[in-house]
């Protein structure tokens, strides 16, 4: 190529090499969605969708956004723990998902999910101490579920509003006080300087048996003239939206899994506009590495160990699927016709 000619166009080349480039890249970047092998090859389609087989661990599967065995987006999936935690019933959810995926959902299988990634993300949970500060709230409230009154007992930190404890009873007594103040410590690795609650008398021995002196525990005479009035009504503000989830709930034996899997939601998922659009966790330095429940569910990705030498099998297929086929067999055309009766065989097969 002439030289002018060859600068002129040296940025067009280079362009388009490197849009080249990318493409390969794009599609060699197929991986396998159980072992992370890029031997894959093509294996057909089923009902209009490219299938692939991995020849690392035999496994086939889609591009779709799935889990590895799953059918369902993992979206799809989110979305449905998204709504339950914000209030929504079993019933608008799946009717929320079947007109937005266009898949049927039922409202079994949402719920599943609802338990099933909860447990997950609360064990995960349990793992980050945040950074509270000194002053503590407590506070109790009551909900008839299944003709029963079960209280829920909930502690949370003044200045990251980080939910630190939250408990459910059938009594309101000194030791459901004292487990209470006691779990949040244990989560918080700290005991407060301040607790403020309301008069209930099981706080005060609650408290004293759980911490002694160290703490000191104001109990408001009435929360409106209180100086944590502000705080425990944005409290209670907060917690009216878990009213609808307990509410939802099926038996009480999973409610412990909601209650957690709330606290979850609560001080890990959701922005406060008191706190500057930022999660409570954020606030109080968790560094959580799920930003949402969608992040929950993609991190259960069913990864199959393979040694990375194992990862690409010999075979003599191999270099066709990764590499540019370097030589070509072109059959010529015959130059003579068959023979008439090899012809007659050839229609006749
Ligand atoms: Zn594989």
């Amino acid at each position: 190529m002439d030289k002018s000619l060859e600068n002129e166009y040296k940025d067009t080349i280079e362009a388009l090499v490197g849009i080249t480039k990318v493409m390969i890249d794009s599609v060699r970047d197929i991986k396998c969605k159980y072992c992370e092998s890029r031997c894959i090859v093509r294996f057909g389609h089923y009902k209009g969708v490219q299938r692939y087989f991995c020849k690392a661990c035999n496994h086939k599967f889609t591009l779709a956004d799935t889990l590895p065995k799953g059918k369902v987006p993992i979206r799809q999936i989110a979305d449905a723990i998204g709504m339950y935690y914000r209030g929504m019933s079993l019933n608008n959810i799946s009717e929320h998902l079947e007109h937005e995926y266009g898949i049927p959902t039922t409202n079994a299988s949402a719920y599943n999910w609802v338990i099933r990634y909860s447990k997950q993300a609360k064990d995960k949970a349990k793992e980050y101490i945040p950074k509270v500060g000194d002053v503590w709230i407590a506070d109790e409230t009551v909900l008839k579920i299944g003709g029963e009154n079960i209280w829920f007992w909930d502690l949370i930190d003044a200045k990251t509003r980080f939910l630190l404890a939250s408990h459910m009873s059938t009594t309101r007594t000194t030791k459901d006080a004292k487990e209470l103040v006691e779990k949040a410590a244990s989560r918080a690795n700290k005991t407060p300087k301040v607790i403020i609650t309301d008069k209930l008398a099981a706080y005060f021995d609650g408290i004293e048996l759980a911490f002694g002196a160290d703490t000191k525990h104001i109990a408001a005479k009435n929360l409106t003239s209180s100086p944590g009035t502000q705080l425990i009504e944005r409290f209670h503000g907060t917690l009216k939206d878990r009213t609808n989830v307990m509410r939802g709930m099926k038996e009480i034996k999973t409610a412990q899994i909601l209650l957690d899997g709330w606290l979850v939601h609560y001080n890990f998922f959701r922005p406060h506009d008191s706190l500057n659009g930022k999660t409570p966790a954020e606030t109080a330095g968790v560094k959580f590495p799920y930003r949402n429940w969608e992040a929950v569910v993609r991190s259960n990705k069913l990864i199959i160990e393979i040694p990375e030498k194992d990862k690409y099998p010999p075979s003599k297929h191999y270099r066709i699927c990764l590499a540019k086929r370097t030589s070509r067999h072109v059959r010529k055309a015959r130059q003579k016709p068959l023979p008439l009766s090899l012809h007659m065989a050839r229609k006749v097969y």
